[in-house]
Order: structure tokens, then C-alpha cells, then sequence
């Protein structure tokens, strides 16, 4: 009889699927089919007995859990396993237990710019100078000490680190201002919830009995907030399944810790570890490369990884003369394959290091007229506009948000002046309550003049006016915002193209509300919404169905497969990055990266550098990256010339190689790879700057220095 649960599986995916009852760990290289094994295994779990609301599914990004929900529906329809990323899972059980931590139960998720708001207030607040440290810089060391479950009262400041005194100093009045305007950041989603658990023996053995089966997918990215949550949630019953491959863990800045996979068979008593060696995603030819270049990496455990798979090509090296020139040649290769029925362009796929090197990937697509995505979800609820009406709805749904207050009580402008905000910002912090509290009070503030009391009174008028709509459908409220505030009016009176490009990103955002109250008929409330907004992350526009070439980091990469892979400006200073070069643990973390982006391919890999590199409007010699050197050149495609594309605007492939001698005196000047003078980096490295075929003879010596072990 067939059985969908388990047909096709290997026998080692068949022991993970078949395990029900405590820990287990699935230890595998990628592409062996680990996420499959979670699906599989939650649909046997329904089958055995138990029921969906005692299991939860646990992963990083919006589109993983997408996914899988809609793998377990598939497998088991009408199951309702609640399937989520960490973030939305405490989001959900923080609005519920709230008070337990000092929030009401409408509190406000800030986005990193307006929790930098609040940053910038508690440091003027406390008088703290930052002339050592940027705020910014300020806000990652906070986001690191709640990833490590610190609270403000027990963070420790380090005499040799300016910063750490500073946040030392900052860090309890940043999460004092966070908690009278009833928000948090996104770290303190996580934290709260951890401490939640941690003080609440009662709450946390509740939890453990109701989510008896815990499943985590790419275990390896968690950070000690996450591990402490899982693991608090498996007490009475230690049923946590778990899947992660140590080599693509990319989230060390974000302060995830290998530790956390690796030490899982101490953690908990009889696991059962099931390792997975048949790779159902690559050929062989990606697989030897990803195994060469992960096999540099010193804290690792080896891991076998074979494929049943036809050879396929090699996988291709390419160094092009400009970026442009990159550019162009890959917008053309997909295009001419396109053109020849061979692929559509949704099989392929360009990661590059950094977001901001997307542009000129875009403008040689659009040129060659193929279709394409730019995976960065988040940029569209960072535009100015769009943030400006969800302010008002997020006050709307907390008055207490003075962050929301702050952005809108003079957007549009209605004659309240920096001066009177201030004004109204001293008096609330003076008699501890809400900006928008202190504005009720403006006719008792001594110190504002009349014209400034009256304009701040509307204004006040205004939003209790607009209070009343707060249990209508979402549309609706947004539609009202945007006609009583007079946003919309704004900028339908203007000719400005760019203003017209900001009504139309307000339809948008009007879209997405209609279709949240066609999805949420009976329990969409506006403090729903908010939270969905708030949690987009940057893989939420990825829709693998859409007939178009997606672009993307090799961060926002992971868990994906495409059959055509370009990883593009494989260069020192982009990958490894910059600021990995005075940490071995760091740089090991980039090599993982990379070696992420390369097993994301199923037929076809090309990686690029070119010699010359416009990149945030200058022009800067480069230099390939050291982790080129690691890679097995005798099994690869080092061809400098790939074969003219059927198109008329083809590049002159002659010149793409050679860079005249001369030119080897510009780099390491200043600019965004300046830091990177290579003789400093790798000894004798500027000699090697030359053709794809002579790359990879390079010597021994293009192996980085060895830092000390920071890991
Ligand atoms: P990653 O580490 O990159 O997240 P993974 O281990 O989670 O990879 P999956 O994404 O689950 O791997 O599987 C990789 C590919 O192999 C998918 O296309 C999946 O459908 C396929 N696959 C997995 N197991 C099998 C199998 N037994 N037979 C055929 N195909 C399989
Ligand atoms: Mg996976």
C-alpha cells in the first residue's frame, strides 16, 4: 500500500518522520531533505493522535513558515498546527500574558528606526555622550545583551569597551521609555517571553503541557534567547524535535550560538539522532565545491554528503573587467536561455552579498526586458509615507506610543513646531505620562504660547475624531486617516512625480489592508494588522510561483533551491565582508555564507568577480575574494570566455580578463574596500589579481592569517 508520509523517503528520513515521542535531532548537510523530514514528520504525529494544538512548528523567516504550513496542509488538509516564526510565536503569547511583564496587551512592535528613536531620547535623557560610540552602534550592543537574555539591571559594562559603559548607562532608561509607551523592540519580543518563562513556574509548566511537541527548523541560527525559550517549553515533556546543519549557521552577529546544535545530546537525556548523507538538491559538481570550500573552516565536524545525481556542468568561475560588465553578461546568459526555451526565468536566482549591490544586476535585467524580483519585503514599510499612516493607526491602537506621536503630530503640517514637541515632551516626562496625554494638557502648559496650544488642541480633536473608527475594518480606518488627516490631499495636490509614486505606495498599503479584512472576516482587529506589518521580514516577497528571476543576499537565501545560481562580486571586503577581517569566527561565518548561496543551486553555478566595481557611486579596484582560493580548480570552469550570446549588444568578451599592471596601485584606496589592502590581508595577494584561470593558481599563502580563537 502506498503511504505518502513515507514513500520515497531514504531510511534515515523514515526513522526522523517516524519519531514521535522525545528528543530528536536531525543532524544534515543541506539539501538532504530536513525541512521535508519536519512536514513529514508533523503530518505522522496528527496521524499517531496528536492533536494539532499541542504542536508548534518554529522557524526564522515568514516565507519558511508559509511554506511549511502549506507542505503540512497538503499532507495533512484541515490540520491547524500552528506553524510561525520565533517572532510571531512570542508576539502572539505576549499580547496573551502582557502583564506579566509590565505591557498591555495592545503594546507596539518598533521597527529598528523607531526604536532608535527612543534610543536617542533615553541617551539625551541621561545625559549620555556618544561622541565614543554612534547610536546605532549603541542600539546593536542592547540588541546583543537581550539575544543573551541580559536585562538592563544585570548588564555588566567592560572597562576596556567604551560602549559597553554606555549602555550600561542607557540600556534600563531605553527599556524604561520602551515600557511607558507600552512597546517593545524586536528583541524584547523574545527577551520578555524568556523571562516571562523563566519567572513563572506555573505559566511555563502551562505552556510546556499545551505545546507538548516542539519542532524547530535550522536549529543552528538560534541564539540563547531562542534555546532558552524551546527549552524551558520542554521540561515535563521533552519532545523537541530538532533540524540544522552547523555548516550554515549565518547568524553569529545576530548572536546565534552553534553551541546550541552542537551540545543538543547533553542537553537532554535518550535523543535520537538521525543524520541524513543523501543530497536530493545538487549535482555532484556544486556538491564537491560547497564540500571544498566548508572543509577550510577549523570548528567544524565533518560531514559526508553524497548525491545519486547526474555530474552536471562544472561550476563556473568568472572574473569580468566592470561590474557592468558582470552585470550585463549575466542579464544576457539568462536571457539568451530564456530565448531558447531551455529555462524560464523563475529557475534562476542572483545572491550577492549586500543589498545595496542589487542595483546594477536590475538595470541589465530590465534592459534584456526579463522579469524579476528584488527580495527586500521590508523596504516598502520603511518609505516615509507608508510609515506616516501606519504611525497614526499605531496610535490609534496605543496612545501611549509617543514614538507614533511624535511622527504625526505635525504630518501634514498644521503649525506645531519642534519647539512645542518638545515642550509637550518635557511636560509628559516631567509628570510621567504619554505625549499624547501631555497634549490634552497643552492649555495648562505654562510654557506654550496660545497659537501653539489651539494647533495642538486640533490636533487632539482630530485623533479622538478618528478614535471612533478603531473597531472598524482595517481599510476603513487607514481610508479615514488618510482623508481626515489631510495626508492624501497633500500630495494629490502636487505635480511632483515622486509624490505621485507616494500615493501609489498608499494604495498599496490600502490593498494590503483590504486584504487582511477579506482574510480576517470575524477577528481582524487593527492591533492584528499591526503586528503582521511589524513582522514582515525580508523574505516575504518571494513567491516562488511568479515567472521571474529573483534577487536576494545569501542571507535571505537560506533553505531555498533554484536550478540556476549566480553568486555575484565574490570579492574581499563584500564576502568575506569587511568587518569579519580581524575575527576567525567571523571570517568562518562568511566562508558558511557563501558556502549557504552555493548549495542553494540544483543544476547550475556560476560565481563572479569583477575587477573593477561600482559600487555606492565609486569606482574601486578589487580584489577576489580569498575564499575563491579554497575552491577545487581542477573540477571547476575557469574558461574566461563563455560562448557569444545570440544578441546583438553582446560584450566584447576579449577585454573582460586583463587588467593592465597599473592598475594593481589603486587598490585599497579609500572607499568602502579600504580597509582592505590586500598586502595587509593576505601576504603577496595583489600579484593575484589577474584571470579567472590564473586565480586559481594561487599559492598556499591565500589562506587568511589565523586570528586568535574568538569563538
Ligand atoms: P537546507 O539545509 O538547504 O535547508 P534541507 O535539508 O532542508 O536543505 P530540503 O529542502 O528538505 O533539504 O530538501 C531538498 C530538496 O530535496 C527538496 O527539493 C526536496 O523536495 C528534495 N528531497 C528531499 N528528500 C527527498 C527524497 N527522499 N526523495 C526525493 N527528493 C527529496
Ligand atoms: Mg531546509
Amino acid at each position: 500500500m502506498t503511504d505518502p508520509l513515507f514513500d520515497g523517503l531514504t531510511q534515515p528520513q523514515r526513522d526522523a518522520v517516524a519519531h514521535v515521542d522525545g528528543p530528536l535531532l536531525v543532524l544534515a548537510g543541506p539539501g538532504s531533505g530536513k525541512t521535508r523530514v519536519v512536514t513529514h514528520r508533523i503530518a505522522h504525529m496528527l496521524r499517531s493522535g496528536v492533536y494539532s494544538s499541542q504542536i508548534v512548528a518554529l522557524t526564522f523567516t515568514n516565507k519558511a513558515a508559509e511554506e511549511m504550513r502549506s507542505r503540512v496542509e497538503r499532507l495533512a488538509p484541515q490540520s491547524t498546527v500552528w506553524v510561525s516564526t520565533f517572532h510571531r510565536f512570542c508576539a502572539r503569547l505576549l499580547r496573551h500574558y502582557s502583564n506579566l511583564v509590565g505591557l498591555e496587551s495592545n503594546y507596539t512592535i518598533y521597527d529598528t528606526s523607531d526604536s532608535l528613536q527612543i534610543l536617542k531620547r533615553s541617551l539625551q535623557q541621561q545625559e549620555v555622550s556618544t561622541s565614543h560610540a554612534t547610536p546605532e552602534k549603541v542600539a546593536r550592543a542592547i540588541s546583543w545583551a537581550k539575544n543573551n537574555m541580559i536585562l538592563p539591571e544585570r548588564y555588566e559594562a567592560n572597562s576596556a569597551n567604551a560602549i559597553s559603559s554606555i549602555v550600561r548607562d542607557v540600556y534600563p532608561e531605553y527599556q524604561r521609555q520602551l515600557r511607558a509607551a507600552n512597546a517593545v523592540d524586536f528583541d524584547d519580543m523574545l527577551m520578555l517571553v524568556a523571562q516571562m518563562l523563566q519567572e513563572n513556574d506555573e505559566l511555563r509548566a502551562a505552556l510546556d503541557e499545551r505545546f507538548r511537541y516542539i519542532l524547530v527548523d535550522e536549529y543552528q541560527d538560534t541564539n540563547l534567547v531562542q534555546y532558552l525559550l524551546v527549552r524551558s517549553l520542554s521540561q515535563q515533556f521533552p519532545n523537541l524535535g530538532v533540524t540544522g546543519d552547523p555548516d550554515q549557521s549565518i547568524y553569529g552577529w545576530r548572536g546565534a550560538n552553534l553551541s546550541n546544535i552542537l551540545d543538543f545530546e547533553k542537553d537532554f537525556e535518550h535523543v535520537n539522532v538521525v543524520r541524513l548523507e543523501q543530497n536530493f538538491r545538487s549535482t555532484p559538481n556544486i556538491l564537491t565545491v560547497a564540500d571544498h570550500l566548508i572543509g577550510h573552516n577549523k570548528r567544524r565536524k565533518k560531514k559526508s554528503l553524497f548525491t545519486d545525481l547526474p555530474a552536471g556542468n562544472p561550476v563556473r568561475l568568472l572574473t569580468y573587467a566592470t561590474s557592468h560588465e558582470e552585470a550585463h553578461a549575466i542579464a544576457l546568459r539568462i536571457a539568451s536561455q530564456v530565448a531558447q526555451g531551455k529555462r524560464r526565468p523563475r529557475d534562476f536566482a542572483i545572491f550577492y552579498r549586500v543589498n545595496a549591490l542589487s542595483r546594477s544586476y536590475e538595470e541589465a535585467l530590465r534592459q534584456q526586458g526579463i522579469p524579476y524580483m528584488i527580495v527586500s519585503g521590508v523596504e516598502f514599510y520603511h518609505r516615509k509615507e507608508i510609515k506616516d499612516v501606519l504611525a497614526y493607526a499605531m496610535l490609534l491602537n496605543n496612545p501611549r506610543d509617543d514614538v507614533a506621536f511624535t511622527r504625526v503630530v505635525n504630518t501634514p503640517t498644521r503649525g506645531i513646531g519642534q519647539a512645542t514637541v518638545l515642550k509637550l515632551q518635557v511636560h509628559a516626562l516631567d509628570n510621567g505620562i504619554s505625549m499624547l496625554d501631555a497634549a490634552r494638557e497643552a492649555g495648562m502648559i505654562d510654557s506654550l504660547n496660545k497659537r501653539g496650544a489651539v494647533a495642538v488642541a486640533k490636533f487632539v480633536a482630530l485623533f479622538d475624531r478618528l478614535s471612533l473608527k478603531i473597531n472598524e475594518p482595517v481599510e476603513e480606518i487607514l481610508g479615514a486617516i488618510l482623508s481626515e488627516t489631510g495626508y492624501r490631499a497633500q500630495y494629490e495636490d502636487s505635480d511632483d512625480e515622486e509624490d505621485q509614486s507616494r500615493l501609489e505606495n498608499i494604495d498599496e498599503l490600502l490593498s494590503s489592508a483590504r486584504e487582511f479584512d477579506i482574510q480576517h472576516p470575524e477577528d481582524g482587529t487593527l492591533e492584528q494588522y499591526l503586528e503582521d506589518k511589524a513582522l514582515v521580514n525580508e523574505t516575504d516577497e518571494f513567491d516562488a510561483e511568479l515567472d521571474r528571476v529573483t534577487m536576494m543576499t545569501l542571507h535571505a537565501a537560506k533553505g531555498l533551491e533554484f536550478p540556476f545560481v549566480f553568486i555575484v562580486a565574490v570579492e574581499q571586503g563584500l564576502l568575506p565582508h569587511d568587518r569579519s577581517k580581524d575575527s576567525e569566527a567571523q571570517l568562518e561565518e562568511e566562508r558558511r555564507l557563501l558556502f549557504v548561496g552555493i548549495t542553494r543551486a540544483q543544476e547550475e553555478l556560476e560565481l563572479s568577480t569583477a575587477s573593477k566595481r561600482d559600487f555606492r557611486g565609486r569606482r574601486q579596484m578589487t580584489v577576489p575574494s580569498t575564499f575563491l582560493f579554497e575552491l577545487p580548480k581542477e573540477e571547476m570552469d575557469f574558461q574566461a570566455h563563455l560562448a557569444p550570446p545570440p544578441t546583438a549588444s553582446r560584450p566584447q568578451w576579449d577585454d573582460v580578463h586583463e587588467i593592465p599592471e597599473d592598475d594593481y596601485s589603486q587598490i585599497g584606496e579609500s572607499g568602502d574596500f579600504s580597509d582592505q589592502t590586500p598586502s595587509e590581508e593576505v601576504p603577496g595577494f595583489t600579484k593575484m589579481l589577474m584571470t579567472a584561470a590564473d586565480m586559481v593558481k594561487g599559492p598556499q599563502s591565500a589562506r587568511p592569517k589565523s586570528d586568535p580563537d574568538r569563538f
